[in-house]
């Protein structure tokens, strides 16, 4: 929409020749979705509105994006929108200084929620810190429905959004997950906390491991008393994410190894994308915990 060449760029690009500038005369919306769940979300309220576009900053196979670093492509991408539509909570700190220089308008989904305080800060460590958030919340079907109705309205305040608004059925967790015989989670990042709350599981653990190294043995001797104490058959990590320490637990303890789906990438652009990986992520929990 806002595609702004300067003109004396411009001027150069057409005396060289052969250099094509971006299309002139661009008048469609150019959103960016920072994450696959907002994309999908962005998708599924655009399909049917003409003149925007869609892109995802961030597919890559990666367990969270909280190590994420932007590639040059990234930057041009958030160059060239108008509107960026972002998780917030501060998932995406590492394109703090991006936005900062960005001209496009902001929609951060983490507004429209109830966020939950991280976990290390929801307890009582005698330490004086700032609160933060959690921003893993879309990891709860709750959300999406929530953020949905939200950022609609959000995204009506720059374009027209046309076309029916489809409601989606959740998945219920009492149902699936009711009369496990352990409802306790341990987790290989802090991410599972809105998805333990929604599915009612205890999360007794979020082990967070430096990229590359393992846990240290304090804290796997904590866990492996845990496991023993509350029988718990089964241990959970991402999908895409570090399996070493996970796997010295389990042969410590026989404990089972599963893997959880964090939605930080896929191909799929539709809106039921989310929703079936949320339930296949309920699935394996009752397979691993019944
Ligand atoms: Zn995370």
């Amino acid at each position: 929409m806002k595609k702004r060449l300067f003109p004396v760029l411009l001027a150069a690009l057409l005396l060289l020749g052969g250099c094509t500038p971006a299309p002139a005369g661009d008048e469609k919306l150019h959103i960016l979705a920072t994450t696959y769940p907002i994309y999908l979300l962005v998708t599924d309220l655009t399909t049917q509105t003409e003149d925007v576009t869609v892109d995802l900053l961030v597919n890559s196979q990666t367990s969270c994006l909280h190590d994420y670093t932007l590639t040059v492509e990234d930057m041009k991408a958030i160059e060239g929108a108008d509107v960026i539509v972002m998780n917030g909570a501060g998932l995406e700190d590492f394109m703090s200084d991006a936005l900062s220089q960005s001209s496009a308008a902001v929609i951060d989904c983490s507004r429209f929620v109830d966020l939950l305080p991280t976990l290390e800060h929801a307890g009582h460590d005698g330490h004086d810190h700032e609160e933060e958030w959690d921003p893993h919340y879309w990891m709860d079907a709750g959300w999406g429905l929530t953020v949905r109705n939200e950022l609609r309205q959000a995204l009506a305040e720059y374009v027209e959004l046309t076309g029916p608004f489809v409601e989606y059925q959740l998945p219920d967790p009492a149902s699936l997950l009711g009369g496990l015989s352990c409802p306790y989670l341990i987790t290989f990042h802090d991410g599972f906390q809105y998805f333990a709350k929604e599915c009612g599981l205890t999360l007794l653990k979020a082990i967070e491991e430096e990229e590359g190294s393992t846990a240290s043995a304090r804290e796997i001797k904590e866990i492996t008393a845990l496991i023993d104490q509350y029988h718990i058959p089964a241990i959970f990590v991402e999908k895409n994410g570090s399996r070493a320490t996970a796997e010295v637990i389990s042969r410590e303890t026989g404990c089972g190894i599963y893997e959880l789906d964090m939605l930080m990438s896929g191909g799929e652009g539709r809106f039921s994308a989310y929703l079936n990986a949320l339930y296949a992520n309920m699935e394996t929990v009752r397979e691993a915990l019944k």
